[in-house]
């Protein structure tokens, strides 16, 4: 008998087994029985005395009283005209070219048709049914038939059911629901249909890896019987009933690894980091000119008990753009320097690298000035480290880092490079989680002295719906910021047809014009630079900075200054653009997403945003975030060149309709694949998911989070689980599994 480990070319051979290995990669049971099908046919209604409805699929049997091949009347060739008598009434069906299907289709025959119900006038019949010839005997499902004449479904379905010397046996037609998998042209659903019944003849019983208190708790069928089931049910409450268990299978498999992860991190040693009431970090709560909110008051309670363990804190801080993280992440550093240890903050461009350096030194003033003149006693030393500093600049900042001079060092990517080297590394913190993966966190993670790991802090403006949280960051734990400080005005937006609506188009500039004559500053947000090299390609269809910033300048805002800013600049012209910009010597800055994350410019009250259909919702709903922060009220002006009754514009009005981020990730995820979701979400957890979906299974995802922990904390190598640990690694994919493995 067979398990599901075995090699799918010793049971079926290898003339069946190729094409499934070359067309999905199936080589073994467990792959074939995992291959489950993605809809199931319907024998049909069965046909009573009165007329089916126009659409309807049904599956008859009866005697085929006339088959006459007719001329056409519109074109060439011919057709067979058919009238088969069933028990309940006469059905007329009709096939085209039916040069081969008449000598099969005879009158004084029987034959089973499937096919799907057209009116023509007042009368229906079926075009093209799929058919079987049966032999003459009142029950068809009774005998054995040697030899398939038929065509189409009915036909495949039975040659593939043909045993050599046994014939066809027809009960396969007797089920309801006969499974349709995914197929190609090389192998069609009923080999694989075939495939599956022939394993299932052979295959022991299925050891089942869930306890059955889990399946009980859940009202979870068994293993094996949720495998019969979908592939051969009964009944739509069958294949409900299969697909509740293995989706159930699919969440726990993901979240054992992630149970895994973060049992093990919290296993590791971290230094412990309480908080203390006389040091740096009670100075800068002092020197606050506003009160944190309730909101930013909990959070930061949670990361101050987290830091005050000996393990490493993992933790995940959401909250919109403006919501108030960077200063709870501040708070949370000093708090870590008070320990004695040193921060890495770790931003995802030189732009927002430099940003925070600037805003982390005016929020601490004179404690940010640790070793220059006139510094407070509690003061420490923030170093900016980039890769395209100056290499002086850049030494110095290595230097202070290595020393422990520096208390924080900020700096992109070029922080995690083997050369870059602390003193004692206390805590990581990430800003904008989503351009980070695993990996490089945990490159960072292993700059620690030896034998210990830093606290880890992510930060992200990107609302993660808990779902995907819990699916692609479970290792981390979550922390929400809900509510905006107050005295932020919400954001207005509003949609802009340009093609259609070229005179509003121009008002959109008109406002600008009228906000920095009042005082204001705006933004103008392209999608692309516009130095690309095109070579031979179309030319883009889309405005580019570099056009829109010229034409812009010697037109519309003419009278108004107006600055450029895109990521490929020199860091230098970068920089004093944005000095300009936040000094007020710039009114309007044109730039590329650069701005996305970060940018803080309270005075900002208008975003003109260009071809605002080429930026997913939540990308259009972060950039937004940087105006209206300064208690004046925003504006935000999308302009798209999309038809304006197409899905491209009714996302932006989507991003219009709502200011809640959460809905519009929600929203954004529903437009993507899911696998493009684990990916985007860079879980280093990549798998196939072929039931759970990672939007709309909370529930499920949450039990079986429960669940894993539960298993995991009472045996983290599930060397007592070895069905877990099985279903864990069949489940996932294998490169990742690897990473997983040796980070
Ligand atoms: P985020 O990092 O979430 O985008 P920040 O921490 O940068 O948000 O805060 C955005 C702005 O709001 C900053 O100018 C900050 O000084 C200010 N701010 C933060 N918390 C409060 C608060 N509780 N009350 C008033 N202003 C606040
Ligand atoms: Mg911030």
């Amino acid at each position: 008998m067979a398990v599901l480990a075995d090699r799918l070319d010793l049971l079926l051979g290898a003339k069946a087994a190729t094409p499934l290995a070359e067309a999905f990669g199936i080589t073994t049971v467990e792959d074939l029985l995992r291959h489950y099908p993605n809809r199931y046919a319907t024998q049909g209604q069965p046909l009573t005395e009165s007329d089916p409805p126009d659409g309807q699929h049904i599956t008859i049997v009866g005697d085929i009283v006339k088959a006459d091949m007719v001329k056409m009347k519109n074109r060439p060739g011919w057709m067979l005209k058919v009238v088969l008598q069933s028990e309940s009434q006469k059905v007329d069906a009709t096939f085209f070219n039916a040069h081969k299907v008449k000598h099969a289709v005879q009158a004084g025959r029987r034959a089973m048709f499937s096919g799907t119900v057209k009116y023509f006038r007042e009368r229906w019949s079926l075009n093209h049914p799929s058919y079987l010839i049966l032999p003459d005997v009142a029950d068809h499902t009774a005998v054995q038939i040697d030899r398939v004449r038929g065509g189409g479904d009915l036909a495949g379905i039975a040659r593939s059911a043909l045993a050599p010397g046994q014939g066809v046996d027809m009960s396969i037609f007797d089920r309801k629901l006969l499974p349709v998998y995914p197929a190609t042209s090389k192998i069609e659903s009923w080999d694989i249909a075939h495939c599956v019944r022939q394993i299932f003849d052979q295959l022991d019983t299925v050891e089942d890896p869930l306890p059955s208190r889990i399946r009980n708790e859940h009202s979870l069928i068994g293993l094996d019987e949720a495998l019969h089931l979908i592939h051969f049910p009964e009944s739509e409450a069958d294949v409900e009933k299969a697909r509740s268990r293995l989706r159930f299978d699919e969440a726990a498999a993901l979240q054992l690894v992630l149970a895994q992860r973060r049992n093990e991190m919290s296993a590791r040693a971290a230094k412990s980091c309480p908080p203390r009431s006389d040091g740096i970090a009670a100075a800068f709560e002092d020197r606050l000119p506003f009160e944190l909110t309730e909101g930013q008051h909990e959070v930061a309670d949670e990361i101050s008990a987290d830091l005050s363990q000996p393990h490493p804190m993992s933790r995940l801080l959401q909250g919109e753009v403006g919501s108030g993280k960077t200063v709870v992440a501040l708070r949370a550093m000093l708090q870590v320097v008070d320990a004695g240890q040193q921060c890495a903050l770790l931003a995802p461009t030189e732009v927002l690298a430099a940003q925070h350096y600037r805003s982390l030194r005016a929020m601490l003033g004179p404690l940010g000035a640790g070793g220059e003149l006139g510094a407070a006693d509690e003061s420490t030393r923030i170093v900016l480290l980039t890769g395209s500093m100056p290499t002086a600049a850049k030494r110095a900042a290595l230097l202070a880092a290595v020393t422990g001079d520096a208390g924080i060092v900020i700096g992109t990517h070029a922080l995690i490079q083997d050369n870059v080297e602390f003193f004692d590394l206390g805590m990581v913190v990430v800003d904008e989680q989503h351009r980070f993966g695993v990996e490089q966190r945990d490159a960072l993670r292993s700059k620690a002295k030896s034998g210990f790991s830093p606290h880890l802090l992510v930060m992200t403006a990107t609302p993660i719906p808990r779902t995907i949280a819990m699916t692609t960051l479970g290792d981390l734990e979550t922390s929400t910021l809900r509510e905006l400080p107050r005295g932020r005005s919400p954001i207005v937006t509003s949609v802009v047809p340009a093609k259609d609506k070229p005179a509003w188009v121009d008002r959109a500039w008109a406002r600008i014009n009228e906000e920095v004559a009042a005082g204001r500053q705006a933004y103008v947000v392209c999608s692309r630079i516009g130095d690309e090299k095109t070579g031979d390609k179309e030319p883009p269809t889309t405005h580019s900075a570099l056009d829109m910033y010229e034409e812009l300048k010697h037109g519309a805002l003419r009278g108004v200054r107006v600055g450029l800013l895109h990521g490929r600049l020199p860091t230098d012209e970068k920089d004093a653009v944005m000095r300009g910009f936040n000094d007020g010597a710039l009114d309007v800055i044109v730039c590329t997403t650069v701005v996305e994350v970060g940018v803080d410019v309270p005075n900002a009250t208008v975003m003109v945003i260009v071809d605002a259909d080429r930026f997913g919702v939540s990308q259009l709903h972060q950039l937004r975030g940087r105006i209206g922060r300064g208690g004046h009220k925003g504006l935000c002006i999308l302009l798209s060149e999309a038809n304006p009754v197409g899905p491209a514009f009714e996302r932006l009005r989507a991003v219009a309709a709502t200011n809640d981020g959460f809905e519009l990730a929600v929203l954004d995820l529903r437009q993507r694949r899911e696998g493009d979701i684990l990916g985007a979400a860079q879980s280093g957890t990549v798998t196939t998911l072929r039931l759970l979906s990672l939007l709309d299974d909370l529930e499920v995802i949450s039990a079986a989070q429960e669940f894993a922990r539960e298993v995991v904390a009472d045996d983290p190598g599930l060397e007592r689980h070895p069905g877990l640990a099985a279903m864990m690694r069949s489940a996932l994919d294998e490169q990742r599994l690897e990473y997983l493995e040796k980070s």
